[in-house]
């Protein structure tokens, strides 16, 4: 029997890294592309990360998958860093461009892709949370062209920031459900398994079938929040799409190829399901 040497090698870092799925999704796209390649989890502390980042301009690591808590600690140690991770202020993808460390964002386009197919009934949105992930939600919102986007977070100086940073507007924690939006987007950990599950982020009263809510918590697959947006009659999206499509995007631009998303979300959903 031959044994499988793998010409080029991928991977993950962040800490804890838990069951990822990002290595079953870029080992079955090098599957299904036939490339010799493949990918696996590296958990690395976060005083580890300057070794870490040595290893990888030394090594022969092709790209790089770069989650909590490392996505602003890697910035220090690249050559360049993409447009799209300038606005989200964040690195989620290494790549080389000849000799040189690439940094890019590609949950920027995860976050809006999923919108696409909603886009003439989006002018308002109200992203939830103020952290990494409402970053790229913002950034993806204004690449899509979304005019009025509104924040709101716990920490209301955190959301007024971030605010002035995109200028956009920001709405106290307590007034989030004042007003009506199109589309919420929840980027806080409530209602993630374990002993968030329970809580719902929003206030549900301005919610009705006019309203889409996108969950980008995706374990659940189907939220608290997403539960009682369905019973309002709202379209949900799953943090899953997300997922799916920041996945499909590391994977061209390391590999120049593109997977069937279909096929994906099946693999994804066979795993969490
Ligand atoms: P982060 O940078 O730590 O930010 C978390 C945000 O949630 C902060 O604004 C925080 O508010 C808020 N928050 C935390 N606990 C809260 C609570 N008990 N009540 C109210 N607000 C609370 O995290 P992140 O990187 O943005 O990720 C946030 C979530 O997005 C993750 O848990 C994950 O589920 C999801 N996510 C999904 C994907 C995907 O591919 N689908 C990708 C990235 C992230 P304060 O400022 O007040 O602390």
């Amino acid at each position: 029997m031959g044994v499988f040497i793998p010409k080029k090698l991928f991977g993950i870092i962040g800490y804890p890294l838990g069951h990822s799925l990002s290595p079953l999704l870029h080992n079955w796209g090098f599957s299904q592309c036939g490339l010799e390649a493949v990918y696996m989890a590296w958990p690395v502390e976060p005083e580890k990360v300057t070794d870490f980042m040595k290893g990888f301009g030394s090594l022969p690591i092709s790209g790089v998958s770069v989650t909590i808590p490392h996505k602003l600690s890697v910035r220090e140690y690249i050559n360049h860093e993409t447009g799209r991770a300038k606005a989200a202020g964040a690195v989620n993808t290494l790549f080389w461009d000849g000799d040189q460390i690439v940094g890019d964002n590609t949950d920027v386009a995860g976050c809006s892709e999923p919108l696409r197919p909603y886009l003439d009934q989006i002018e308002s949105a109200l992203v939830i949370g103020a952290g990494g992930a409402a970053r790229a939600a913002i950034c993806g919102l204004k690449e899509l062209g979304v005019k009025k986007i509104a924040i709101s977070n716990r920490s209301s100086e955190k959301a007024r920031d971030l605010a002035a940073e995109f200028k956009i507007s920001s709405i106290d924690w307590d007034n989030r459900a004042v007003h009506g939006y199109d589309l919420i987007i929840n980027s806080t950990p409530l209602g993630m398994s374990g002993d968030k599950e329970s809580i719902n982020p929003m206030i549900m009263d301005k919610i009705g079938v006019n309203t889409i809510v996108y969950d980008l918590v995706y374990n659940p697959l189907e939220t608290v929040l997403l539960k009682e947006a369905k019973k309002k009659g709202a379209t949900t999206i799953s943090g899953l799409e997300m997922f799916l499509h920041q996945g499909l995007e590391q994977f061209r631009i390391w590999t120049g190829h593109d997977l069937d998303p279909d096929k994906a979300r099946k693999l994804l959903l066979e795993k969490l399901t």
